[in-house]
């Protein structure tokens, strides 16, 4: 970990690791963040493993305004009012992906939404400007642990998993987001922050509220997920097997992990499809994969997608929390 000014050289480092795929912390006027590239699979599977999150929240998108949005996020009325009144600024929205919008399914943790954001801070828009990416970043913190304000927060609580910490001095607004989804009817306010609640309603009218939200990630213990999460819920039109041995069933199609050999139906041409999470059980690029592939041979509609076991360790249990999760769906 390099701890760095945030001057030019800084900046065109930072800009340059996360062009190859690496994570940058940064500070933004909300909170210190902990970025890569949103468009690398890979490079946000790295954000998972790095903060220890047992689960995969779908994460805020930043860049430098609405124009650069507009390629992965689709704004309607409301969302550009708001975007006008709040951006750069302190006020995330939740809206529909485009329909081929560059960014990692991952980051949407699988949902056909994206939560998108211009920060005011300086650092953050210089870095976004000289990295020409779109930059995911939940807060720079392990799991569980208070947001950093401080570059130095971030050295000590992520020190070794992330390559530059670029030093912005403390932020300024030392609270989070306020979190706001445009993808129904009813905007729903999904987590409180810097942006008030009545100066939304201001600009687009009645705002309803979701869970509490706070500046501390949720605790394991905590519910699944807050009401306003759970309609948007992920889960695919196939049902789900999971655990699938080393053989399948008529018109399943695999999702595999690691070399397991496994042989399709006897009798039959075999399985629908299949796709490898990761062939060398790396559990990191599995959870690369993971959502792009469900997306994958959820639209070949087979008659279920059989689901090779997976291990529980590091991201495994984020893996596969997510997996029971799209199984149960009724
Ligand atoms: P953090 O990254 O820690 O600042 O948290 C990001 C917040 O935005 C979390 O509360 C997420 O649940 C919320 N969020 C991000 N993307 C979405 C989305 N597509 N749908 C709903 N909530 C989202
Ligand atoms: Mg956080």
């Amino acid at each position: 970990m390099a701890l760095r000014p945030a001057d030019g050289a800084g900046i065109a480092a930072a800009a340059d690791r996360l062009r190859s795929g690496g994570l940058v912390a940064f500070p933004t006027e909300t909170v210190y963040g902990l970025g890569a590239d949103a468009t690398d699979d890979r490079a946000v599977a790295r954000i998972f493993a790095a903060k220890g999150r047992p689960r995969f929240n779908p994460l805020i998108v930043h860049a430098p305004d609405l124009a650069a949005h507009r390629a992965w996020a689709v704004f309607d009325e409301r969302a550009l009012r708001l975007a006008e009144a709040f951006w750069p600024g302190a006020l995330t929205l939740v809206l529909p992906r485009t329909p081929d919008a560059p960014v990692s399914r991952l980051v949407s943790a699988g949902l056909d939404s994206v939560a998108v954001r211009a920060p005011d801070h300086p650092v953050a828009q210089a870095l976004m400007r000289a990295a020409g990416c779109p930059v995911a970043a939940p807060s720079a913190n392990r799991f569980g642990r208070l947001s950093p304000t401080e570059a130095r927060h971030v050295a000590a609580s992520l020190g070794g998993a992330v390559e530059i910490v670029l030093d912005g001095g403390p932020c300024s607004g030392g609270l989070e987001s306020t979190v706001l989804s445009l993808t129904g009817e009813t905007p729903v306010l999904l987590r409180p922050g810097l942006v008030t609640h009545e100066s939304i309603e201001e600009i687009i009218g009645p705002v309803q509220t979701a869970g509490a939200g706070s500046a501390v990630d949720a605790p394991p213990e905590a519910p699944l997920e807050s009401p306003g999460m759970l309609a948007a819920h992920y889960a695919p039109r196939a049902r789900l097997r999971l655990g699938a041995g080393d053989a399948l069933e008529e018109g399943e199609a695999l999702l595999a992990f690691g070399d397991a050999p496994v042989a399709g139906p006897a009798g039959t041409a075999g399985y629908a499809a299949v796709r490898n999470l990761s062939p060398a059980g790396d559990l990191t690029e599995a959870a690369a994969n993971l959502f792009r592939m469900l997306h994958e041979l959820d639209a070949l509609a087979p008659a279920a997608i059989a689901v090779s076991a997976i291990p529980e360790d590091g991201l495994g249990a984020a893996i596969n929390d997510r997996l029971r999760r799209a199984a149960h769906r009724a």
